[in-house]
C-alpha cells in the first residue's frame, strides 16, 4: 500500500520554524512588533502604490477570519432587525457572525458554474431590512468586483467580502483586498492559502471602520482616547470605551504569517500548476471541472472542487470512499448551510428553495491541492480519479 495522500497539509518550511523560535526567544509572545509588521507588510504586498485609493488601506490582524468578519459587521453597525445576504454555499462562520449581532443572515443560492453567490438571486432576496452582503470567493475564484459594486450601489448595501479562500489574487486587475467594499477578511487557518495556525486579517480603506475594529479587537480599549492623555497620564493608564472582544493575533502566530506572506505568490503558483495538471489529467471523464477566471482575474486554488456528472458510474459518497480506499483523501465543500439543522430551523419551513445548491451538493467533491504536494502525489491523484471513474479501482 502506497502512502495515503491527505486532503490538505500546511506548507511550513525552516524559515517559518526559525521565525517562531526567534519570537519565543524574544520574550514578546502576544500582540507586538511582529503583528504590527505583518499588518504593514500585508498591505504592501497588495502593491498599494499602483492603485487609486489604496493609500488609505489599512489592515487589522486578528486571531481568526471569523473574528474579523464579526468585527467588520459590528463596526458597520449591523444589529437586531437587520438582514445580511450570505451565500448558502459557504462555511458556517460567514453566517454565524451575523447571528452574534442579533441580525439575520438571508441565505442566497449560488451560480452553478462558479458556486459563488448568484447576484440575480441576491437581488430577489433584498428587503427594506437588508443592510449588507457578504460574498464568498469560493475556492479562490473572485466574485467579479464590478458586478458586486454595482449590485451594492443599486441596493444601498454595505459589502464585507469573505476572502478566506482568496489570498493573494487579482479580481479584474486589482488585488482582492483593495477596491470599494467596506471590508475584506482573510483567513490564516491551518488549511488556508497562507497560515499562522489560527489567524486572520481585515483590510479596509475606511479609517472610522479601522479605528472601531482596533478598539473592539482588544476589550474595547481605545488607543485614540489613550493617546490623547499619554503626554500627561501615567504609563499604566488606559480607557475602556465599549465591551470589546479578545480577537488580537499573537506575535508567535504573526511571525509565522510574515514568512508565509513572502511565499504566498510562489505557493499560489504551485497550486495553479497543480490545477493545470488536473485539468488535463481529468479531461474526458464524467466530471465538471472548476471554472476558470476571466482575463485580469486570478484563481487562488485554495480548493479544486469537482462535480460528478450524470453519466458518472457512481454517486459522490461512493466515489469518495473509493478514493480513500485507494489512498487519496477527499472532502466536500460545502454542505450548504440550509442543510444544517440550525440554519434550516432558523429559515423556517416556508423559506424559498435553493435548488442550485441542493443539486450541486449531491455531486460536489474536492480533491487534494496544496503547495507542498510532490509531483508524484499530484500524478497519483489524477490517475486515481481516472481509475475510480473507469471502474479500475
Ligand atoms: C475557513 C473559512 C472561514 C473561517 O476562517 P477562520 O480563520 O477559521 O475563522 C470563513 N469563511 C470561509 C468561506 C472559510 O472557508
Amino acid at each position: 500500500m502506497t502512502d495515503f495522500i491527505p486532503f490538505a497539509l500546511p506548507d511550513i518550511g525552516d524559515a517559518e520554524i526559525e521565525a517562531v523560535v526567534s519570537t519565543l526567544r524574544s520574550g514578546w509572545l502576544t500582540t507586538g512588533p511582529n503583528a504590527a509588521a505583518l499588518e504593514r507588510e500585508f498591505v504592501e504586498a497588495m502593491h498599494p502604490s499602483a492603485h487609486v485609493g489604496a493609500a488609505q488601506v489599512q489592515a487589522v490582524a486578528v486571531n481568526s477570519a471569523t473574528a474579523g468578519l464579526h468585527l467588520a459587521l459590528e463596526a458597520l453597525g449591523v444589529g437586531p432587525g437587520d438582514e445580511v445576504l450570505v451565500p448558502t454555499w459557504t462555511f458556517t462562520a460567514t453566517a454565524e457572525v451575523v447571528r452574534y449581532l442579533g441580525a439575520t443572515p438571508v441565505l442566497v443560492d449560488v451560480h452553478p458554474d462558479t458556486l459563488n453567490i448568484d447576484l440575480a438571486r441576491a437581488a430577489e432576496a433584498v428587503t427594506p431590512r437588508t443592510k449588507a452582503i457578504m460574498p464568498v470567493h469560493f475556492a479562490g475564484l473572485p466574485v467579479p468586483r464590478g458586478a458586486l459594486a454595482d449590485f451594492a450601489a443599486a441596493h444601498g448595501l454595505r459589502v464585507i467580502e469573505d476572502a478566506a479562500h482568496s489570498h493573494p489574487v487579482d479580481s479584474e486587475g486589482m488585488p482582492v483586498g483593495l477596491g470599494t467594499s467596506d471590508a475584506v477578511v482573510f483567513s490564516f487557518y491551518a488549511t488556508k492559502t497562507m497560515t499562522s495556525g489560527e489567524g486572520g486579517m481585515v483590510v479596509s480603506a475606511d479609517p472610522q471602520l479601522i479605528a472601531r475594529m482596533r478598539t473592539m479587537r482588544l476589550h474595547g480599549i481605545s488607543r485614540d482616547v489613550f493617546n490623547r492623555y499619554t503626554s500627561t497620564a501615567p504609563s499604566w493608564h488606559y480607557e475602556v470605551v465599549a465591551p470589546g472582544f479578545k480577537y488580537n493575533l499573537t506575535d508567535v502566530a504573526a511571525s509565522m504569517a510574515r514568512v508565509q506572506l513572502t511565499r504566498s505568490v510562489a505557493m499560489r503558483e504551485r497550486r495553479s500548476a497543480i490545477a493545470d495538471h488536473y485539468d488535463s489529467a481529468l479531461a474526458g471523464l464524467p466530471l465538471r471541472l472548476p471554472s476558470r477566471p476571466a482575463p485580469g482575474t486570478q484563481h487562488a486554488w485554495h480548493l479544486y472542487a469537482l462535480r460528478l456528472t450524470d453519466d458518472a458510474p457512481m454517486g459522490r459518497d461512493d466515489f469518495i470512499q473509493r478514493m480513500s480506499d485507494a489512498g487519496v483523501g477527499c472532502s466536500v465543500h460545502f454542505i450548504p448551510l440550509h442543510h444544517h439543522p440550525y440554519w434550516r430551523d432558523l429559515r423556517g419551513a416556508d423559506a424559498p428553495a435553493l435548488p442550485v445548491a441542493d443539486a450541486q451538493f449531491a455531486r460536489a467533491v474536492s480533491i487534494p491541492i496544496f503547495s507542498s504536494m510532490t509531483d508524484a502525489q499530484i500524478e497519483r491523484v489524477g490517475q486515481t480519479v481516472r481509475a475510480v471513474l473507469e471502474g479500475r479501482s
